[in-house]
């Protein structure tokens, strides 16, 4: 969501004729684009906010967007005097404005729902993979999450604006389209003839457009997994056998502190699904640990589901109290040394999954979207359909290429181009 709010205000900035420096000392306009799902982020927006106001030109206009700034509002005028805007992740295209007089303060952390969608000019070029919201916000009452305080409720975006974006994105370049939303598989969309859309509707509609050759969707929620989602998985070869389904916790005793409605069993089920439909189907998955009353056993437990699922691609994080939030006045919280103990256990575990999924790719050949050069500059990075990296040495490389792997470690994969 960040990526694709950050290109829109890029976009945005150069439609007002700036262009982008990686210099800050050569900029005249800086904005930090900010999230604050866990403390850390949040933490770093002050002292990142420090270094640029001593590197900055000095009348360079300076502020941030996104959740911090929503959750900051007018307070982080109080604590960095000179700033110039805070605006929330609904209003960053009021922007502009201060442009017209640099010397006011601008400040809209307003919830606006769909209003920007509507303001930004069309990006002008895409990236081979176009991230597009579907839908804004979130309903679901997690313990631990901020997004519903900092996004606002959940909000679906007309149909046809998503399929007059998403056609605009592959014309100017987008070959993979992922489809976004705090719940993406939640998305529901009641037009003017009372026609209801949902997510499946349009990811078949994606998959007419030629030039889109791949489609995926993130970030899921597990029970409002539908079977015409499911179903798709079957019928529909652009939408990639790779699905991001959070279980946060495997133990049934924390899920339900997590406000998450299911149960292992439940989740399971659903899981089985999926791979009846698509047998080469790979699932990845969000946790979180030292969540308030985890024991070790409880821990135990989501080490357990993870071995027994062999999720690939996941994410891990240490649980973070944050505003606005139950689970932050839950009394029984879990001292810092226990959360990082329980962190290094289960990311050795997905890890060593990670790796065996990755030897198990060898000699096998995937269709593979170019990314880019790596950092050394010297070779070219792909993505295979289940999103690992793969690293190819070539003179030309395709943006769509056949690549037969030829060895594999923890963190990506070698490959050499057959076609
Ligand atoms: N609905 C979005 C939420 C974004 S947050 C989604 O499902 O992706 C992404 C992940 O951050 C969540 O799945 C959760 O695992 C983690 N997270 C959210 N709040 C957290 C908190 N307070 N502490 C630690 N991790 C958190």
């Amino acid at each position: 969501m960040n990526v694709y709010d950050g290109m829109r205000i890029a976009a945005m900035l150069e439609h007002h004729g700036f262009e982008q420096t990686e210099n800050v000392s050569d900029a005249d306009i800086i904005l930090l684009n900010t999230c604050s799902v866990r403390a850390k982020a949040t933490d770093k927006v002050y002292s990142a906010l420090g270094r640029i106001r001593r590197a900055k030109k000095p009348n360079a206009i300076y502020g941030i967007v996104g959740c911090v700034a929503r959750e900051s509002g007018a307070d982080a005028f109080r604590k960095i005097r000179d700033l110039n805007f805070v605006l929330g992740p609904q209003s960053y295209h009021k922007l502009p404005e201060i442009l017209n007089d640099p010397n006011t303060k601008l400040l809209d952390i307003n919830l606006g729902g769909l209003e920007k969608f509507d303001e930004l000019p069309p990006i002008t070029k895409s990236p081979h993979v176009a991230y597009i919201p579907i839908q804004e916000g979130c309903n679901h009452c997690c313990t631990y999450c901020i997004v519903p305080y900092t996004r606002g409720p959940e909000i679906s975006r007309p149909y046809n604006d998503i399929l007059a974006e998403i056609m605009h994105s592959a014309t100017v370049g987008a070959i993979e389209i992922c489809l976004l939303g705090q719940n993406v598989n939640g998305y529901k969309y009641t037009d003017e003839h009372g026609k209801t859309y949902r997510l499946s509707d349009i990811i078949r509609d994606v998959a007419k457009i030629d030039s889109v050759k791949r489609i995926r969707f993130t970030s899921s929620y597990p029970t409002e997994m539908t079977d015409d989602l499911i179903d798709l998985f079957r019928t529909e070869p652009k939408l990639l056998p790779f699905l991001n389904m959070p279980i946060q916790s495997g133990s049934e005793h924390i899920l339900q502190r997590m406000n998450r409605p299911y149960d292992l069993t439940g989740y399971m089920d659903i899981i089985n699904k999926f791979r009846t439909a698509r047998p080469d189907i790979q699932i990845s998955s969000d946790f979180i640990v030292g969540f308030p009353g985890e024991q070790d056993d409880d821990f135990e437990q989501t080490i357990n589901i993870a071995k027994n699922v062999r999720f690939i691609n996941s994410y891990s994080f240490k649980y973070s109290p944050r505003p606005h939030t139950a689970a932050a006045l839950m009394p029984d919280q879990i001292p810092e040394n226990i959360k990082s103990e329980r962190l290094i256990k289960l990311d050795s575990v997905l890890n060593e999954i990670q790796r065996e999924f990755n030897l198990s790719c060898i000699d096998k050949t995937f269709q593979c979207l170019y990314e880019g050069v790596d950092k050394t500059g010297t070779h070219h990075i792909y993505r295979t359909p289940y999103m690992q990296p793969c690293i190819v040495s070539t003179e030309q490389p395709k943006t769509l290429a056949n690549i037969k792997i030829t060895s594999a470690n923890k963190s990506c994969l070698h490959g050499k181009i057959i076609d």
